[in-house]
């Protein structure tokens, strides 16, 4: 189908984008990598009267280490976290969350911003940034502010943006000695999206007991949520096999589970107490791994 007719406005600078935004209120819209909002213009979900494209703000296109922090620009594109020899390096889980994403087109045109605010309920970024206890750092006319990542997913594509808010970075605190994390998923299998998604950060004390874990869950709920129930039962238990099926057995408390054509809400709580299990696993291998590095 084709899209609506709208405005295209193509701002110079952050603050246009944002002046402009905050002038078309729910008539206007950014545009990013397109790869979520054009489908659904072409649909008619989405009808805005005007586009601002974010695009030409390339300095929004970043990855740098800043202290104890990973700064992500909002428009970075899921290739360039995935091939990023900075987060292989120093937050190796963003790479591997973005190679579970798409095609190489979408990741070559999809961006890390755009992705987190569709907030769509199977995308994979939000499950690694809630786990990674990310700051989502947003600029609107009336200044910047930063939102903790377990704050910032609302509902059913719905976010705490404001809608005159640009959403410019993701600032990722870096993981310290005996910590590892590991993103399990399982793919739609046409679409590629998340069926489940489990995102696990894992820190162990010297005796091998945990000493923190952080898991953010997409796919199964109608928004992606920190699975807290986990992490609860997992803290200062030692990380034996019995400990994680225990923890793991959590995985969707408490959440209003989907059910559609491919999955009632019995299975996906299910695969979501399955893949919540090896991500833990997963992690905690590399945890013990990073211990005696
Ligand atoms: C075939 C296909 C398969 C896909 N598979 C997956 C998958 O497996 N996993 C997955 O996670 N995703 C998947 N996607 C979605 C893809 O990752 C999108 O790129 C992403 O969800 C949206 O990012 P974008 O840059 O394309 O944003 P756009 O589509 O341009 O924008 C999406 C929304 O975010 C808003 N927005 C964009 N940038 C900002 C910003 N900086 N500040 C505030 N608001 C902003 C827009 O106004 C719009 O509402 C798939 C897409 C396609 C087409």
């Amino acid at each position: 189908m084709i899209p609506q007719s709208f405005e295209y406005h193509v701002p110079r600078t952050l603050e246009e984008a944002s002046r402009l935004a905050a002038q078309f209120g729910a008539d206007g819209k950014f545009l990013a990598g397109g790869h979520s909002l054009i489908p659904m213009m072409k649909l008619r979900l989405a009808a805005p009267k005007h586009l601002i494209d974010l695009t030409c703000l390339r300095d929004l296109a970043y990855i740098r280490e800043e202290g104890e922090h990973v700064r992500i620009g909002a428009l970075t594109t899921h290739f360039r976290i995935e091939s990023s020899a900075l987060l292989k390096e120093k937050c190796p889980l963003l790479p591997e969350t973005a190679r579970e994403i798409g095609d190489v087109q979408v990741r070559n045109r999809g961006t890390i911003g755009g992705n987190l605010a569709h907030s769509d309920p199977a995308a994979d970024w939000p499950a690694a940034v809630l786990a990674l206890e990310a700051e989502l750092r947003a600029v609107s006319p009336r200044g910047e502010r930063g939102m903790a990542a377990k704050d910032f997913f609302v509902d059913l594509m719905t976010t705490a943006l404001a809608s005159d808010e640009v959403l410019v970075e993701i600032k990722v605190p870096q993981l310290g000695h005996g910590t590892g994390a590991a993103y399990a998923k399982l793919h739609h299998p046409a679409s590629g999206y998340a069926m489940v998604g489990v995102a696990a950060v894992i820190a162990l004390r010297d005796n091998g007991a945990v000493e923190r874990a952080a898991v953010g869950i997409t796919g199964v709920g109608p928004k992606a949520y920190r699975a807290f129930a986990v992490e609860t039962a997992l803290h200062g238990k030692p990380a034996t096999q019995a400990h994680l099926n225990a923890a793991a057995a959590h995985a969707a408390e408490g959440v209003d589970v989907n059910a559609d054509l491919y999955a009632s809400a019995e299975y996906r709580s299910h695969l979501a107490r399955v893949y919540t299990r090896r991500a833990l696993e997963a992690a905690v291998k590399r945890a013990r791994a990073a211990a005696t590095a």
